[in-house]
This record gives structure tokens, C-alpha cells and sequence, in this order.
């Protein structure tokens, strides 16, 4: 079906992105490969992506971004990475660009935009958000980080788990309690505050090992006795569970979208490899079994798109609710995970091997289904507002 959904000048955008993606994440010794094996992306590509307008598109021009608050450059960006086998969040762009940005944008004051903003751009400051800890996850009204006043200051302690760009980051954007309240003030007592590189007392621990995902530094982080200045904080304090809320949805969105743009990218993998690959003397792809599962994956994609188009175009205009994108993650990463596994088997034994897109893409989406708040957690939001 065609889509609706871009003008000329995503397609542009679309085609410089892919230059830059063939030139500095490809490249003819295959570099990408080199980057899982070593589990992190080097930081030059950052600022390479920055120089190529790819960073912080968002960004106001007064700020050295391009002022087009537009989420459909962002899917440009997730659609070219996953057509060329390179997972968008792997990249580590995707995580700045789409859950990032907005809590700089939304947040801060006009003293830390200009602190920030061109940085986030340029690709000179590379972030991360830290919510998860070795204790919580899923719940995390229930996170134990803290953050006490002391003057001009907060002293943080505490520690977070698998965060995303956790090496890479110069400025992470940390949820921690600054409150104590009761069981029905849990809410209320989160803040977040942005934690720099350097600062004495905050240390980027392990690079975790992971199933798939393998260019993503996904790590630990610790806080001891660190002094963040009170102008560090976003917003006010007290509010960082709204504002965790708020921006959600469209964190949700880029997984779904990435989830879909990866299956359809597996799709047409599949698709070359069985028209070529032989058995019993036919090609693969005439045996009825092929035929059915490609057209019922294709279809299942085919849908899927419309819906997170649609709720793209909700985005823009401000109108997504966290019900639209809670069924667009869950359902899109559910259907992600059924065609890495039904395509993956259809090259047989070389499905299995790493050396083929299909593989790296299966296990890079085994936990789509669960980051981004697991897909139970989705199903429970859209169950409660349906009255449950
Ligand atoms: C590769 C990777 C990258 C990540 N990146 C980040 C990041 O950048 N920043 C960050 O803050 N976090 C990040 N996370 C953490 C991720 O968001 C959490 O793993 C996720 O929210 C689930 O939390 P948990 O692992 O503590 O699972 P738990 O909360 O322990 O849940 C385990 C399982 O229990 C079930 N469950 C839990 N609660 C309920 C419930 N109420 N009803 C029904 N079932 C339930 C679900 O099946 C769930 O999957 C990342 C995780 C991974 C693996």
C-alpha cells in the first residue's frame, strides 16, 4: 500500500541519511561488524552524524539544529538503518534523537539550552536516560537512587542498569528521589537532573553483554556522593514522573516503529534468499509453505505500518495518547519477534549463522518486547483505560 505518510523533502533527507549510513557506519571493510564485535560505536560517528544534520533535527536554529520538529525524519532515520541491517537503536542515534532530545527540549531552562542544545546537535554531547536499577525495572516509583539538597547541590547515590549509551554518554538524564513520601506519594518524589561526564563520584561501569544488539553499550552506572548543581535539574522537583510519563509515548512509537521497519526489512531478505536458494529442485520460494508464510507476514507488516504511520501523524500533531502507543509497541514488537523467527527459518541453517542480516536481526529483536516498559506493562496501561 502506498504510503502517505512523507513529502519531498523526507525523501531527501532519506537519501543523504543513506549516504552517510554507506559511508561512515558500513564502509567497504565493514565496519559495523568490527563495532559489534567490540560492543560500542565510536564516538567520531556522532559527531559525523551531527556535521550530516542527522543529530538533534529537533534542535531550534538559534541552537545550531535544524528546527523541524518533524518525527517523521526521525523514522527516516530507524526505516534506513534497519533496511541496512544496522539496528537504529544499536547506533545509539535513535536513543538520542527520539527519547532523549525531548526531555532537553520540553525541560530546560533558556540557562541549559545554551548549555546544551548545540552540543546535542553537533553530536560534542551524546546522552543517555537512566531509569532502570539493578532492583526495578517495571515499577519504577519503586527506584531507590537519591538525590539530597545540600545547598546548591544534590549528593546522588545509587546505581542504574542497562542504560543505554551508558559509555558513550556525556550528559545523562537521571530519575532519582528526591522526596521520601508514602506508598501514595511514591509518585511525587521523582526528579531528574542531568549527571555530565567527569563529575567526581559518577562512574560508567561494566559494558554489559548482551543476547543481540551487540554495537549498543548498554551499561551499569554508579553514583557516589556526586555533586550535581542544582542547575542541573529538569524542570522542577518533584515532577520527574510526569515528565517520564509524558514522553513515553514517543519513545514507545520509535520502538514500534523500528520493530516494524526491521520486519519489513526481513521480509525482503527472505524474500531474495528464496528466490534463489534451491531444493527438490525448485526454489524455495515456490513451495506453497513459503508462499503462506511470506504472504501472511507480509500482510500482518502491511497493517501494522498504517497503524504506526497513523500514530506518527498523531505525534506531529500532538495528539498521541499513551493507550495509542502502549498497542503500537506490544503489537509491533510481538509481530517483530514472529517474523525474525518464521523468516529465519526459511534459510534454514544459514538463518542461524551471524554472518546473515536475518540472524543479527533476531537476536537484536528478542528485547524489543522488553525494554521500553515490558509488553505486559503495555497491555496493563491499555486495559486499565479500557475500565479493567
Ligand atoms: C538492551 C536493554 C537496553 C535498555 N535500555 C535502557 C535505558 O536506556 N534506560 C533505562 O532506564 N532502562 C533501560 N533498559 C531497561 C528496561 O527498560 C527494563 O529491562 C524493562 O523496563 C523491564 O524491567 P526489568 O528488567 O526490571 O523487568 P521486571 O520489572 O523485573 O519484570 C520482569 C518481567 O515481569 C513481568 N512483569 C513485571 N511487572 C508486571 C506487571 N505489573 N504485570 C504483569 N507482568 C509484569 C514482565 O513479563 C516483565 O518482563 C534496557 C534494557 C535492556 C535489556
Amino acid at each position: 500500500m502506498k504510503r502517505a505518510l512523507f513529502e519531498d523533502l523526507h525523501e531527501d533527507f532519506r537519501a543523504s541519511f543513506r549516504t552517510f549510513l554507506e559511508r561512515e557506519v558500513l564502509g567497504d571493510e565493514g565496519r559495523y561488524g568490527q563495532w559489534e564485535r567490540e560492543g560500542i560505536v565510536p564516538r567520531e560517528v556522532f559527531t559525523a552524524a551531527g556535521r550530516g544534520g542527522f543529530l538533534g533535527m529537533a534542535v531550534p536554529e538559534s541552537h545550531g539544529g535544524a528546527g523541524a520538529d518533524d518525527f517523521r525524519l526521525n523514522l527516516v532515520i530507524g526505516e534506513e538503518c534497519q533496511r541496512a541491517g544496522v539496528g537504529s537503536f544499536s547506533l545509539g542515534i535513535t536513543l538520542h534523537n527520539d527519547i532523549c532530545l525531548p526531555y532537553f527540549l520540553t525541560y530546560c531552562d533558556e540557562a541549559q539550552q545554551a548549555r546544551w542544545l548545540s552540543g546535542l546537535a553537533s553530536g560534542e554531547l551524546f546522552t543517555a536516560l537512566a531509569m532502570t536499577e539493578p532492583g526495578i525495572g517495571s515499577d519504577l516509583a519503586a527506584m531507590s537512587t537519591t538525590a539530597r539538597r545540600d545547598g546548591d547541590h544534590y549528593v546522588v547515590n545509587g546505581s542504574k542498569t542497562f542504560i543505554t549509551n551508558g559509555i558513550n554518554a556525556d550528559l545523562v538524564i537521571l530519575a532519582v528521589k528526591t522526596g521520601v513520601g508514602g506508598h501514595q506519594e511514591r509518585h511525587r518524589g521523582i526528579s531528574l537532573m542531568i549527571v555530565e561526564r567527569g563529575m567526581e563520584g559518577f562512574e560508567h561501569g561494566r559494558n554489559l553483554e548482551k543476547v543481540g544488539q551487540h554495537a549498543q553499550d548498554t551499561a551499569e552506572l554508579s553514583f557516589t556522593d556526586v555533586h550535581v548543581p542544582v542547575e542541573n535539574l529538569l524542570g522542577e522537583e518533584g515532577r520527574g514522573f510526569l515528565y517520564l510519563v509524558s514522553n513515553l509515548p514517543q519513545e514507545r512509537l520509535s520502538i514500534a516503529a523500528s520493530a516494524i521497519s526491521a520486519a519489513e526489512a526481513a521480509i525482503g531478505w527472505t524474500l531474495e534468499y528464496v528466490l534463489e536458494r534451491k531444493a527438490f529442485g525448485q526454489s524455495i520460494g515456490s513451495f506453497q509453505n513459503t508462499r503462506f508464510t511470506l504472504a501472511e507476514l507480509h500482510g500482518e507488516v502491511q497493517i501494522a505500518r498504517t497503524f504506526v504511520d497513523r500514530c506518527a501523524v498523531a505525534l506531529n500533531e500532538d495528539e498521541l495518547t499513551p493507550e495509542e502507543a502502549a498497542t503500537a509497541k506490544w503489537w509491533c514488537t510481538d509481530l517483530q519477534g514472529r517474523v525474525m523467527d518464521r523468516c529465519l527459518q526459511l534459510f534454514g541453517g544459514y538463518g542461524y549463522m551471524v554472518e546473515y542480516p536475518i540472524a543479527r536481526a533476531f537476536t537484536d529483536a528478542r528485547v524489543t518486547r522488553i525494554y521500553g516498559g515490558a509488553n505486559e506493562i503495555m497491555k496493563e496501561i491499555v486495559g486499565r483505560s479500557l475500565g479493567l
